[in-house]
């Protein structure tokens, strides 16, 4: 046989478990092409054959349309010699080093398996768990690698002869789907009432349709776990659902049917647009729409919203029967991690749903809902999970040892790190119940089986109460590495963007364990990825009573005011302090005075809560952050003026000192300025006070690179700001696919212990 000439083709992106080898396979075939196609360690690789033209019309047809969620970073190609097949083939490839690589995420539901379950004449008229290559359930349903049906929750279905003959036939969209179903042979739904007792019901989800439009709590199970669902339009029915979750106020997550639902509903733009439809179908935080229809108690005070288009087809069925919008929230009792397993499921949310929307597809991991907002501009991921868990974040330095980095205590994830790969586990929550913990755990055995990663390197944070610090203590025969919070937020930016170290890293947050054991959390440091600098840090602020001040954050107020005023704050200025019992007051002055049970903490997070105190009267934050949003949707945007402050470089580190604001800040309440203004002028301050910091640092330093990050550049306006006065003269970095707040310090975790056990090469 003579050889023939042709073309090796090497793609990386993301090009597994998305469809991607049956589609090249068909492109093949429509374009005369002969050859194979197969996974590698770092995407696909391609053996292709046939005439030039038709060549290259198969390799540009590879780079402008690949399936939906699929992304191309690299195509090259070479020529090759080689004996050619006499068809297009898709190789076996189970080589371990692609093992990692071959778990995709979530993708939602594509077009045609949407238009497949609205079409009466379909096999799949209906049914709640149509997929196909291009869509469905994943990383939710593995147990094990392969990624192949036996290895997922759907073995225990087997194939009826026309989904067997789909997933065998090389032209089928469904050729090769893992989780591959149809009414006669895949999972199937059940309606249950509130005491986990079985409702007869021919339809489930016409039947969950009704209970949900008389204003009744569903609890429906989706892909990465429980949602409670209930009619977003009903104040009532939120009310309940609230009542029964005790959420009082947080903000509760909205599925709309499509994109012109969104709109009546939040004002959205190209960018919102674009991160509803995409394939990880997140959140996204857009601003609510005046008037809408939606209840007012869906996100009491808060003019943005959480939107989120229907992912599965169990959503789609059931937002096309009730015919609203519908609150989608996470099934659990507030603080723990939603709920997954059928048996569960009804007895933790027994008392919060009327009824149980159930089917027999076991989820074997959870995965929450990942959150998106548009921060300075471009697209920030604040929760990431399903849709892009277990997607690794790409780095351009090389992992020589398995990394595991442990995370921080609250919005727990950790990362697994290998090669060139990190691997962000899911969104696990606060690690301060049993529950989350022991999900902790069990996620971390499981990514460490499914990426085949046993890790030698343990990194944690130095916070020795974190719970995820005593699991990494616990681990043996691994090298331990603390590494010190906010040097983890920075980090992690730095990992993100292949920065050069070092780097000025601004990270501001409520707290982190600093080195002299301290709270620290406004600080900006000169980072190394094996060390840092404290440059300069904000002027500590007491905590009365410790974590209780955390909540109660008239009490930080209260500090923020006597420390502004040397101790002595006038009445006038305590009485915007509001509703503040006399007695609790004086008791409060009193431990700040004499410095009894207030630990000083250096945290931004405080500063936004004290001004929140101070300018809205805010007494107690009814969930973690609440003080500091409504801080930041309380800002007038005409507003440019700001107060004065201070930068002590005589202070080692130098030292913000806001009392001069805090002093201004309070005259003017007084002098009956409005809460928008003072809240402008705060945000204006504190991004005016940093700048100068950094500005100071880069000039003392040469250092041009900026990093800015932590839980307080959730905040679009601070962020909007500092980038604004720091951009174009010095380069400005913020997270973009990795969070801000602490679900982020896992990434900047590993990359540090890799580093000081001088494993992270270039
Ligand atoms: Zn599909
Ligand atoms: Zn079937
Ligand atoms: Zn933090």
């Amino acid at each position: 046989m003579a050889l023939a000439c042709g073309r090796e083709i090497r793609v990386r992106g993301i090009v597994q478990g998305v469809g991607f080898r049956p589609w090249v396979s068909r492109l093949a075939r429509e374009h005369g092409i002969v050859g194979r196609v197969l996974n590698d360690a770092l995407g696909v690789t391609i053996e292709a054959f046939g005439s030039t033209p038709a060549l290259n019309s198969f390799v540009g047809s590879l780079e402008k349309e690949p399936p939906p969620a699929a992304e191309i970073a690299a195509l090259e190609w070479k020529p090759i010699e080689a004996l050619a097949p006499l068809g297009f083939e898709i190789a076996p490839s189970l080589a371990a080093a692609e093992r990692r690589l071959a778990i995709p995420p979530e993708i939602a539901t594509c077009d045609q398996c949407l238009a497949e379950i609205f079409d009466p004449s379909n096999r799949r008229y209906r049914y709640a768990f149509t997929n196909c290559t291009n869509c469905g359930p994943r990383f939710t349903i593995v147990r094990d690698v392969p990624y192949d049906r036996p290895a997922t929750s759907m073995a225990v279905f087997p194939m009826c002869p026309a989904c067997r003959q789909e997933y065998t036939t090389v032209t089928d969209r469904r050729f090769h789907a893992q989780p591959n179903a149809c009414p006669v042979c895949g999972p199937r739904l059940r309606l249950l009432d509130a005491g986990a007792v079985q409702i007869h019901s021919d339809d489930p989800i016409r039947d969950a349709a009704q209970l949900i439009a008389r204003g009744l709590v569903v609890a429906a199970k989706g892909l990465g776990g429980f949602h409670l669902v209930c009619d977003a339009t009903s104040a009532a029915a939120v009310l309940r659902l609230r009542e029964r979750k005790r959420r009082e106020a947080k903000p509760l997550a909205v599925m709309v049917a499509g994109l012109p639902q969104a709109e009546r509903i939040a004002i959205l733009d190209e960018r919102t647009r674009r991160l509803l439809t995409s394939p990880q179908h997140p959140i996204v935080l857009a601003p609510r729409r005046d008037g809408c229809e939606l209840a007012q108690n869906i996100a009491p005070d808060n003019p943005l919203l959480g939107v989120l288009l229907p992912y599965a087809p169990l959503h789609h069925l059931l937002l096309d029967e009730c015919a609203r919008p519908l609150v989608m929230t996470s099934g659990n009792v507030t603080d723990e991690p939603i709920a997954y397993r059928n048996d569960e499921a009804c007895a933790r949310l027994g008392g919060i749903a009327d009824a149980f929307l159930l089917h027999d597809r076991e989820i074997v991991t959870r995965c929450d809902d990942s959150v998106v907002r548009v921060i300075a501009g471009a697209p920030t991921v604040l929760r990431r999970s399903r849709g892009y868990v277990p997607r690794p974040v790409l780095l351009q330095r090389r992992f020589d040892k398995p990394v595991l980095a442990c995370g921080a205590q609250l919005k727990n994830t950790f990362c697994l790190a290998v090669n060139d790969q990190a691997f962000l586990g899911p969104h696990i929550g606060d690690l301060d119940n049993l529950e989350a913990f022991a999900s902790f755990e069990e996620s971390i055995v499981l990514m460490q089986r499914l990426l085949a990663v046993d890790p030698q390197i343990v990194a944690h944070d130095l916070h020795p109460d974190y719970l995820s610090t005593r699991y990494a203590k616990g681990r043996d025969g691994v090298v331990r590495i603390g590494v010190q919070h906010h040097h983890a937020h920075v980090a992690s930016v730095m990992a993100e963007h292949d920065l050069k170290a070092p780097v000025l890293g601004v990270a501001f947050d409520g707290a982190g364990y600093g080195t002299d054991g301290a709270s620290w959390g406004g600080e900006l440091l000169l980072a190394e990825y094996t060390g840092f600098e404290r440059i300069a840090t904000l002027r500590p602020l007491a905590l009365a009573g410790g974590d209780a001040a955390i909540r109660q954050v008239w009490r930080i107020g209260v500090a923020a005011v006597m420390d502004a005023y040397d101790g002595a704050p006038p009445r006038d200025v305590l009485a915007r302090l509001r509703d503040v019992p006399e007695h609790a007051l004086e008791t409060v002055m009193t431990m700040i005075a004499k410095r009894f049970n207030s630990p000083l903490a250096h945290g931004a997070g405080r500063y936004f809560d004290a001004m929140a105190a101070l300018a809205l009267g805010i007494r107690h934050a009814r969930y973690e952050g609440e003080a500091a949003m409504l801080l930041e949707h309380a800002h007038d945007g005409n507003v440019t003026s700001r107060f004065s402050y201070r930068i002590d470089e005589a202070a080692e580190p130098w030292q913000i000192d806001l009392r001069p604001a805090f002093r201004e800040a309070a005259e003017a309440l007084v002098a009956g300025h409005q809460p928008g203004e003072l809240s402008s002028r705060f945000h204006n301050t504190l991004a005016h006070a940093t700048a100068k910091v950094v500005r100071a640092a880069a000039e003392r330093t040469g250092c041009r690179t900026v990093a800015l990050t932590g839980g307080c550049f959730q905040n679009d306006r601070l962020a909007s700001a500092l980038l604004g006065l720091l951009s174009p003269s010095l380069d400005v970095y913020l997270p973009r696919n990795v969070p801000p707040g602490d679900g982020g310090i896992a990434l900047g975790q590993a990359v540090v212990a890799a580093a000081l056990s001088d494993g992270f090469g270039g």
